[in-house]
């Protein structure tokens, strides 16, 4: 049993209220939180005891859009139109990546995840038994997502990859999906709505990211991509939307009708010039909304505090309205949203019998005092520098600004530039 004593809990279990209580852990999962007993706390056997003095304990984040391999080409292609950037600098690359690269520039992203408090990403990407290794090896949370693209041809593999990689292990599922609309052929979408209904599945998939990529579906078919994938039955059994920038209220009546997630990607639409997701309008419609960084290719950071302050910014901005998108929403986005959003509903707050995915803050620096209220803190002027401790399915992976992931930090970022050289002398 691992025991964290002397903090304050926010078990986003209902109450926004952090509260003086203790929280136990026992084979992954949490065993007990509240304020326990004489009795109990004699009869229990401590593997090791966490003094919180007096910091917060709460559920971690989890990052519900990502391609985490792509560290590769993180401030290698910036300032660039987003055409430009994807056609010309980011394919091409990303053609020449190998199994090898996958697996070092992925256990990176891991490193990135923990330091800012997040214990799972919602991932989508190729070469994927490297990236499965990079990160069971170091015990972290993830759910890939079918990334297919091109022709009916590939329906095939992402049958074959949702046989195989769920159940393979407790750290990891897989979930079907596809690129986007733009890299797919309308025999591809019609496969992989046969593979939603067959195994009664959610999809997950790129929708509505710039105007460009609506105006031409529309063109092509008449349909924006969230009518389209409704039209063909890709959605009957819910599934997740990335970023939903440029959404029309049928968009989300179809979204909110089918149970399919919203997941906003601030940080990415910013850099890139995609616009401000309608969030606002998404929730007041009945949308669930969840959050993620998106690659950090155009990101280019894996930060979900610089996320959270994003999403609320930019939606009060939008509306010229300072009380739009409150900081309660958007914590319980990144946090509960999220974590829904991908299928893990078991990590998603702090309660017995809750996978111990969980952090620690540390409210005993100057941007998170005073403490007139904690949450606020932590969406207005948290950080990832707030993150003492990171555990994911009851293994401390971080603490303190060192990493517990079978592997020496100095040694992946030495391995991916060696790898990022050869990348680039690759023909
Ligand atoms: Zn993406």
């Amino acid at each position: 049993m691992i025991r964290f004593k002397n903090g304050r809990v926010l078990d986003m279990n209902g109450s926004a209220e952090a509260e003086e209580k203790e929280v136990w852990v026992q084979d992954g999962k949490i065993a007990f939180v509240g304020l326990p007993s004489d009795q109990m706390i004699k009869s229990a056997v401590f593997e090791r005891e966490y003094d919180l003095e007096g910091n917060l304990i709460m559920p971690s984040f989890k990052n519900a859009h990502t391609h985490s391999a792509m560290t590769f080409l993180r401030s290698y292609a910036d300032d660039l139109p987003l055409q430009d950037w994807l056609f010309k600098q980011v394919f091409p690359m990303e053609a020449k990546l190998t199994g090898e690269d996958v697996y070092w520039f992925s256990k990176l992203a891991v490193l990135e995840y923990l330091t800012s408090g997040i214990t799972a990403s919602f991932d989508m990407y190729f070469e994927l038994d490297d990236y499965f290794r990079a990160n069971t090896e170091c015990g972290f949370r993830t759910v890939m997502c079918g990334a297919i693209s091109g022709d009916s041809s590939a329906v095939k593999r992402l049958e074959e990859n949702y046989r195989r990689f769920n159940g393979i292990s407790p750290l990891v599922t897989y979930r079907l999906g596809f690129h986007a609309e733009y890299t797919a052929d309308y025999e591809l979408m019609e496969g992989v709505a046969e593979l939603a209904e067959k195994y009664k599945a959610p999809v997950s998939v790129h929708n509505s990211e710039t105007q460009k990529e609506v105006a031409e579906c529309i063109q092509k078919y008449g349909k924006t991509p969230a009518e389209l994938f409704e039209a063909l039955g890709i959605y009957n059994y819910g599934g997740a939307g990335f970023h939903c920038v440029h959404f029309s209220d049928n968009d989300m009546e179809i979204f909110k009708k089918r149970g399919v997630w919203a997941v906003t990607c601030p940080g990415s639409n910013s850099k890139l010039a995609s616009g401000i997701a309608p969030i606002c309008r998404m929730r007041e419609k009945g949308v669930n909304i969840a959050v993620g960084t998106d690659g950090p290719a155009s990101n280019n950071c894996l930060d979900m505090f610089r996320e959270m302050f994003l999403m609320t910014a930019l939606q009060k901005i939008d509306r010229a309205d300072a009380s739009a998108c409150p900081a309660d929403f958007v914590l319980n986005a990144a946090v509960k949203g999220s974590a829904l959003a991908m299928g893990l509903d078991d990590c998603t707050e702090l309660s017995e019998g809750s996978q111990a995915d969980l952090i620690v803050i540390d409210l005993s620096q100057p941007n998170m005092q005073p403490e007139n209220n904690i949450v606020k803190n932590l969406v207005y002027s948290g950080s990832k520098q707030n993150v003492k401790l990171t555990m994911c399915a009851g293994k401390v992976l971080y603490e303190n600004g060192k990493f517990n992931v079978g592997e020496d930090p100095k040694r992946i970022y030495a391995r991916c530039g060696e790898l990022l050289r050869e990348l680039k002398s690759r023909p």
